[in-house]
């Protein structure tokens, strides 16, 4: 039987991570990937027929990825700041954050809002994460602190109660009269989470604490040449050091002792391993443990992708497309549409779907071939909040076909002509746009139930005073170590697990 020191189950980015680290540290490393390529939900991939166009088919923005990972690894990414942070249509306007130019968003407030009261609560809050951004992303990539010196490290009482205790509806509520505003900073508690602001289990300030960490800054920026660069980068330096790539490997069982079972060609082989790391999702860890799994999670979007002939028209007259687009384009996520939406969800496709788009190709062109190019082609890239798989167990495609239908109108509701005419036409005569449901992403890419993050997120501390100076990596079993996004600080193309793992396993074996 062959034996390596670490055998990596998943070749997701976080696998491709702790591979390069492993293998570059002198370890024999063996990552056996089930698809026919690795990255799992950080990929590139030309979506329809024809069309030289490659998308960013799952994940599509880059903030978590720590600048030490990238610069221990020589990795060859290159991030692009989007000049627009959000565009937000609200009646026959909009509201405009343009980062580079703080007059004009507080201008766009005002013409929004009826005051400056809105913004000027804006900044403080956006003084607050950034202080807690710059005191605790550091904190992702060493030993697990326990949650009172977390606590301290964060020094700053009331970011702490609002960030960390309280439901993040109750400051949203407090410090902002304006549905538009509340809702803009209420969507980023959301994405892939399923919740209601004022949620007691507080999976939405988890979920927002991420989105404003990143770096220190909680910037998202957009990978040149898409999340296939990305992987791409990672793969190439894992492969340089040693590490050994199989794709088509489907890991069938693992043995605590190390013992990793997998059929690729229709065959069946045995390999063993020092260490064992799970880049799957811990439910389905579990089962190739052969151990009863945790609660189930539940995915909650629908991704669409679409390819376009030309930006749509807004209705807005005073916003030019490319700054709209440009950016994160809110559509009918304000804070009343959010909690209505996550009301109807638990039984229904919302009445009129809360999503986000943006257009990768007004920052990065690279993704497009030459024709596509000089016809003036554009990628759109849709994310829809409150989609749980629960409305598509048992009728997927059907649920599919009326969640897209549902979602195209609810962007209609704020152009000024249906998207449906911008579509580019591919070769085979079919609209370029597809929808995955969460049953989609559990079937393509083993997500439990579709969950973007393999379970809720978890806070960035020990939840235990035990686990301190641990790694949040940790399972029952010595050799087998998570080094996915369901570990803890986990979750998001960040590469942060994957790196943890592998320092669990270089700091044991040293
Ligand atoms: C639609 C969507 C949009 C997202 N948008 C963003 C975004 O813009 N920015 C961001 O930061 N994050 C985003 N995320 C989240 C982010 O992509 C994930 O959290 C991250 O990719 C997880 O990486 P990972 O390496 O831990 O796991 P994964 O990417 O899930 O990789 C796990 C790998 O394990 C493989 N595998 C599963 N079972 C087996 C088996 N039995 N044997 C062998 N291999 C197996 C899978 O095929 C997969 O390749 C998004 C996710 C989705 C789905």
């Amino acid at each position: 039987m062959d034996a390596y020191d670490v055998v990596v189950v998943g070749g997701g980015h976080n696998g491709l991570v702790a591979a390069a680290y492993l293998a570059r540290a002198g370890r024999s490393v063996l990552v056996l990937e089930r698809r026919g390529e690795t990255g799992g939900a950080a990929v590139s991939f030309r979506a329809f027929e024809g069309v030289d166009v490659r998308l960013s088919r799952y994940s599509y923005l880059v903030s978590l990825l720590p600048k030490k990972i990238v610069a221990d690894l020589g990795l060859d990414v290159r991030l692009r700041r989007r000049r627009m942070s959000s565009y937000t249509p609200a009646g026959g306007s909009g509201l405009l954050v343009d980062t580079g130019d703080d007059a004009r968003t507080a201008a766009s407030f005002r013409a929004i809002t009826g005051s400056g009261g809105d913004f000027a609560a804006w900044r403080r809050f956006s003084e607050l994460t950034g202080r807690v951004a710059e005191r605790v992303f550091g904190t992702l990539t060493e030993p697990l602190l326990s949650e009172v010196d977390f606590c301290s490290r964060v020094g700053d009482a009331e970011a702490w109660t609002r960030l960390f205790e309280r439901p993040i509806g109750e400051t949203l509520e407090d410090w902002f009269g304006d549905d538009t505003v509340r809702g803009v900073l209420l969507t980023d508690a959301l994405i892939g989470t399923f919740a209601a602001a004022g949620g007691a289990d507080l999976r939405q300030n988890r979920c927002l604490l991420y989105h404003v960490i990143g770096n220190g800054t909680g910037d998202w920026d957009v990978p040149v040449g898409g999340m296939g660069a990305v992987t791409g980068s990672l793969a190439a330096v894992a492969s340089a050091a040693g590490a050994r790539l199989v794709t088509g490997a489907e890991v069938l069982s693992i043995d605590p002792d190390g013992e990793v079972r997998y059929r690729r060609d229709d065959a069946e082989h045995v390999v063993r391993g020092g260490h064992v790391l799970a880049n799957v999702a811990p439910e389905t860890l579990a089962r190739l443990l052969g151990e009863e799994p945790p609660e189930r999670p539940e995915g909650a979007q629908l991704k669409v992708n679409m390819v376009l002939s030309r930006l749509p028209r807004l209705r807005d007259p005073d916003v030019d497309p490319v700054d709209a687009f440009g950016g994160t384009f809110h559509v009918n996520e304000t804070y009343a549409q959010l909690e209505t939406a996550y009301r109807e969800a638990a039984g229904k496709i919302p009445t009129l779907p809360p999503c986000e788009i943006y257009c990768h190709s007004l920052t990065d062109p690279s993704i497009l071939g030459p024709a596509e190019r000089a016809a003036g082609v554009q990628t759109l890239t849709l994310f829809g909040l409150h989609m749980p798989a629960r409305l598509f167990e048992g009728r997927n495609e059907e649920a599919r076909e009326a969640a897209l239908r549902a979602t195209l109108a609810s962007l209609n509701s704020v152009l000024a002509e249906p998207i449906e005419d911008c579509l580019l036409t591919a070769p085979d005569g079919k609209p370029c746009v597809e929808a995955k449901t969460p049953l989609d992403l559990e079937a393509e890419l083993g997500l439990p139930a579709g969950h973007i993050f393999h379970r809720d997120l978890s806070w960035p501390f020990a939840s235990v005073p035990e686990e301190a100076g641990r790694w949040g990596v940790e399972t029952a079993h010595a050799r087998v170590l998570l080094c996915g996004a369901g570990a803890v600080r986990g979750g998001g193309v960040s590469g942060i697990p994957g790196h943890n793992a592998a320092m669990a396993v270089l700091r044991g074996t040293e």
